[in-house]
């Protein structure tokens, strides 16, 4: 083989609770796995605040801290982590053959894929402004923090209508925006928001600027479209559930993909529609999309692994 190949094992490719606790397992089955962190080391946790919902952490923790630690218990089996990105796969044949920004091309046994999922945003300023500051893209990690007041969610799909029915329980008023006059969602989440007595629509609606002062939102600004009057809602969160995009570019054409461009997975496995490549976490689920889900799948990719190395 070409001295210039690094050999390598098992190879993952991106760094969130799926990437890390596929390196602990990996590392500790002694597969001597290289990572690729990717753009975004430490994934979408890393742009959140606080997460109290992921067992073993009592007090809570932050997203940027509890990335931290996964990453050093990775390390502390041996990973070895780069900071870099994966440019090409190639599929075609094994062991697999990968490029990397950092120069280096690896042939790979098994490859692990836990590339993610990016939140869609709306590309307001401000929304970039308060991010982690009353602005989330994700109901069921920050929900908590604004029980009992009023807070606004946009979006009109199936994870719009879910997250909105969800703030509706801990909050005193959802003012759901959207920008046309019915729903995407299915009929059963329409009809469950449309029922729920302190969701209120606001409907044919687009924020035009997320309102805050020095500790955090304070309101949202609207505009109806058909209208073009603008108005005020207080609101102290201001959800984003426009839609998410796996992070799956790289591997158009090399892999089956789903309609949405997820991985497609054999169900109850991570394996995906090649031998020996395997896929974790939010790249492969658009339905739970949670750490912890996130975390258990890149487990199972690393034994998956494992039993193919041997078998
Ligand atoms: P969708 O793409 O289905 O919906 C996105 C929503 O955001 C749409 O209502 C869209 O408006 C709106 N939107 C998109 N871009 C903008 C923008 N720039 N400004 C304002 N509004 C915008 O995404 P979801 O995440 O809701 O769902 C993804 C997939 O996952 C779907 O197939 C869904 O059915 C599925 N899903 C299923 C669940 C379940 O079965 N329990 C739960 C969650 C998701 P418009 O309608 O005008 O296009």
């Amino acid at each position: 083989m070409n001295e210039n190949i690094e050999s390598v094992r098992c190879l993952i490719i991106g760094s969130g609770p799926a990437g890390y606790t596929a390196a602990i397992y990996a590392a500790r089955a002694d597969l001597k796995p290289v990572m690729y962190q990717g753009m975004q080391p430490g994934g979408q946790l890393t742009i959140t605040t606080e997460v109290e919902n992921f067992p073993g952490y009592p007090k809570g923790i932050t997203g940027p801290e509890m990335m931290e630690e996964f990453k050093q218990q990775a390390e502390r089996f041996g990973t070895d982590i780069r900071s870099g990105v994966v440019t090409a796969v190639d599929f075609s044949n094994r062991p697999f053959i990968i490029k990397a920004d950092d120069g280096k091309t690896i042939s790979a046994e098994t490859v692990i894929i836990s590339t993610g999922a990016s939140a869609k945003w709306l590309g307001m300023e401000s929304e970039r402004k308060f991010m982690g500051m009353g602005v989330s893209g994700c109901a069921t990690c920050d929900g908590f923090f604004y029980r009992g007041q009023e807070v606004a969610i946009v979006g009109g799909g199936d994870t719009a209508a879910e997250e909105a029915t969800y703030l509706a329980k801990l909050c005193k008023k959802v003012f759901m925006i959207h920008r046309r006059g019915e729903l995407r969602a299915s009929k059963a989440m329409q009809h469950k928001v449309l029922n729920t007595a302190n969701i209120e629509m606001v409907w044919n609606s687009a924020p035009e600027e997320v309102l805050g002062d020095h500790s955090g939102v304070t309101g949202v600004r609207v505009r109806n479209v058909k209208t073009g009057e603008s108005r005020d809602i207080p609101v102290m969160g201001f959800f984003v559930a426009i839609g998410h995009k796996p992070n799956t570019e790289l591997f158009d054409g090399q892999l089956e993909l789903d309609e949405l461009s997820y991985v497609k997975t054999k169900p109850g496995t991570t394996q995906t529609s090649i031998n020996g490549v395997f896929a974790a976490g939010d790249v492969q689920d658009h339905h739970y999309r949670q750490a912890v889900t996130a975390a258990g799948t890149g487990c199972m990719a690393s034994i998956e692994a494992e039993r193919f190395l041997t078998n």
